[in-house]
């Protein structure tokens, strides 16, 4: 997800652009310092500058560093996932675009078919190996979500990796060959054992975490006991609305397909 108005680009820079907001990221952690974006001026030249976009008229780049072994003082490296909240949402959405395109462009720098160095594609999010004309773009991993009710009350599962007490919608990636409305089905059956019909779109989110595009749908339970998946799912319930348990961070789309959820 991007704000709006945002006009995406791609050109891999020898300088700074003149007034660009800058989004700055050692390693995979972006840099902040005092709730607001790292200024470039007090850090080292980047090991790499992309121009992903512009904001409101304003270019938009990414500085890049394998890793920083000293940070200047006022400024942090914070997990972009942990970041929300932050900074302004505009900000953590161009953000989650600049980290993908890092990581391509990070991953990408030799041909996956000869083993030969790739080169940018002018003007395109994309790398092409001369040596044998292989093209690349950045990878986006389709993940589908469903909500499941039944009646009032909603399931929600845990994952083993989940921060205590949060539960969540199911959620898997969509599989090669397969459609959403498949994919939901399945992991509904191989998560928890049970059958849902009466799919419902709710909406998609970028997912930069590295790379995932969330399309969050909303079902009916139909028949069948829970029974987590060993391995998976940690636990799984039926949550009555006056009895939730603690919901994943409010900038992601499952809060906000619970919320709805709940709302109506
Ligand atoms: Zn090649």
């Amino acid at each position: 997800m991007l704000p709006d108005s945002f006009q995406p680009q791609y050109r891999l820079l020898s300088q700074p652009l003149p007034d660009a907001l800058t989004l700055s990221f050692a390693g995979d952690a972006l840099l902040l310092g005092e709730g607001r974006l790292a200024s470039l001026a007090l850090l080292p030249p980047p090991e790499t500058l992309l121009w992903i976009g512009d904001y409101q008229g304003r270019p938009v780049q990414v500085a890049g560093w394998r890793g920083l072994d000293a940070l200047p003082a006022g400024i942090a490296a914070h997990a972009l996932r942990g970041s929300y909240g932050l900074l302004d949402e505009a900000a953590w959405l161009m953000a989650g675009r600049a980290s993908q395109l890092l990581t391509f462009h990070r991953t990408h720098a030799y041909c996956g078919v000869c083993g030969g160095a790739t080169q940018p594609v002018p003007d395109e999010a994309s790398r092409r190996c001369p040596a044998c004309g292989h093209q690349v773009w950045p990878r986006v991993s389709p993940a589908m979500m469903v909500l499941i009710r039944r009646g009032r009350d909603l399931l929600l599962a845990r994952s083993p990796h989940f921060r205590s007490g949060v539960y969540s919608a199911l959620a898997g990636f969509v599989e090669p060959g397969e459609s959403l409305e498949a994919c939901a089905h399945r992991e509904t059956m191989e998560e928890v054992g049970v059958r849902i019909a009466n799919l419902r779109w709710f909406g998609s989110q970028s997912w930069a975490f590295p790379h995932s595009l969330m399309l969050a749908f909303e079902a009916d339970y139909v028949s069948g006991d829970i029974v987590p998946e060993a391995g998976e799912i940690e636990d799984a319930r039926w949550f009555s609305p006056e009895r939730l348990p603690e919901l994943p961070s409010p900038g992601s789309i499952a809060y906000r397909l619970i919320r709805a959820a709940l709302e109506r």
